[in-house]
């Protein structure tokens, strides 16, 4: 994968923040620290620091199975474990509206990026090399320069983060003075450590925790809707009552409870624009661009 253009403009030295030289080896001119690749992507971590490690980001039900059918289980596992959120056509749309109301000539980082890909103008961010990834860094020490980019996205971020005050700081330093933000969290799901699972946000709270770190909240929403809450809180509960306190029954049945209540969340198709869908909502989102300084 190669790197897009736009990302050696923007990338910096974690250590220092100094440009640097995307050479043979990536050496910053500041400090001289020096960063390696994994294939063609700059793994872009200070002093040494690691990305956390990225581990089975569910407790599987694979380790549950007995030994001579993993392997088989492991290749069908996606077929297995359904996804229990459904982000309706208008939801998935508005981090692509976003995107799209900045300036075409603009800069977006995508802060924790998964294998996702917005656009051209949008440079891709992750504790891994994944597809897609132009390079590896973590949100709390972002490898960006200050006030370097026109937008910025954090899609499913702020609950695996350690620290999500220091993410959004950071999310604010990179930042041009008329940038803009897109936040999507949960409120209601199930612990999905990947590979941690820390916290979860109301949309008043998201707005709340933007607007005390500097910037001022445009518009917010629900991003998925309560059928799908439903589903995910179901499956679990279900998995949960029927397993008899046995961890190992908890994971073979969780895929089954899984599959039974998945229908229910395609009632988000409609239900994800009732007026009252916030208050059980799957997961919320706010726009919000930077506050005007004081004075
Ligand atoms: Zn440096």
């Amino acid at each position: 994968m190669a790197l897009k253009e736009l990302a050696p403009r923007i990338a910096r030295c974690p250590a220092c923040f100094g440009e640097l030289d995307f050479a043979e080896t990536i050496t910053c001119r500041g400090c001289g620290a020096s960063y390696s690749r994994e294939g063609d992507t700059p793994i872009l971590l200070a002093g040494g620091a690691e990305a956390p490690k990225l581990g089975e980001w569910y407790p599987g039900f694979l380790d549950a199975l007995p030994r001579r059918l993993r392997p088989l289980a492991a290749r069908v596992a996606p077929r297995l474990r359904p996804t229990l959120v459904y982000k309706s056509q208008q939801a998935r749309t508005e981090v692509e509206r976003f995107v799209a109301s900045l300036p075409i000539d603009g800069v977006v980082l995508n802060i924790g990026s998964g294998e996702s890909d917005y656009g051209p103008n949008v440079v891709n961010m992750d504790i891994g090399p994944f597809a897609n990834v132009d390079f590896v860094g973590v949100a709390e020490r972002l490898p960006v320069a200050d006030g370097s980019c026109d937008g910025a996205i954090l899609m499913a971020v702020l609950e695996h983060v350690r620290d999500a005050d220091l993410t959004l700081t950071e999310a604010r330093r990179i930042l041009k003075r008329s940038g803009k933000l897109f936040v999507d969290v949960p409120f209601i799901q199930g612990f999905h450590a990947s590979p941690h699972d820390y916290r979860r946000y109301t949309e008043p709270g998201l707005r709340e925790a933007l607007e005390r770190l500097g910037f001022e909240a445009e518009a917010s929403g629900v991003a998925v809707g309560p059928a799908s809450a439903a589903t995910w809180i179901g499956a679990e509960f279900l998995a949960l009552l029927f397993s008899g306190r046995s961890e190992r029954a908890y994971r073979l049945l969780r895929p089954l409870t899984g599959w039974l209540l998945w229908p229910v969340k395609l009632a988000d198709a409609w239900l994800d624009r009732h007026p009252m869908a916030y208050t059980v909502a799957s997961a919320v989102w706010v726009r919000a661009k930077l506050a005007e300084p004081e004075g």
